[in-house]
């Protein structure tokens, strides 16, 4: 689907060493398929009413200012949430706006489809994993 939007809760520029190489954006979805009960993020879930839309060309509109700290630190944008993984199409057209320049990152606990990480990795850089808990019952 071609410029579809997302709910993103919020973004914060010029991250240093926090969230993947060089300078980067933190761009949060909203949306999980987890409810950890100790979520940092919570209004990452529930009814989603703190959020705004972006379709990929809006929000690489304005992550660009950033371009050239991007180049210079071999940094980019880190997309996190929420759930980054539930995002695939969303990215991958983000992947097309900004070029093969900008490294993109994904903070992602893994719990989504097999099928949304193959869509996913040829298009990202680096995922930084957080894995909650292997016992399905927890
Ligand atoms: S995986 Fe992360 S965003 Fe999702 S509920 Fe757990 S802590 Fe919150």
């Amino acid at each position: 689907m071609k410029n579809q939007k997302a709910r993103i809760i919020g973004t914060g520029r010029h991250r240093l060493s926090t969230d993947g190489d060089g300078v980067t954006t933190l761009v949060a979805f909203h949306g999980c398929p987890l409810d950890c009960r100790y979520c940092l993020n919570p209004q990452s879930l529930g009814d989603g009413s703190r959020f705004r839309e972006y379709s990929p060309e809006e929000l690489y509109d304005e992550c660009r200012i950033d371009e050239l700290y991007f180049i210079a630190t071999n940094g980019g944008v880190t997309f996190g949430g929420g759930e980054p993984c539930l995002r695939p199409e969303f990215i991958r057209e983000f992947r097309r706006y900004c070029g093969p320049a900008w490294q993109l990152n994904l903070e992602t606990s893994l719990n989504v489809p097999t099928v949304n990480l193959e869509a996913l990795l040829p298009v990202v850089d680096a995922l930084i994993i957080d894995i909650k808990d292997m016992n399905p019952d927890i």
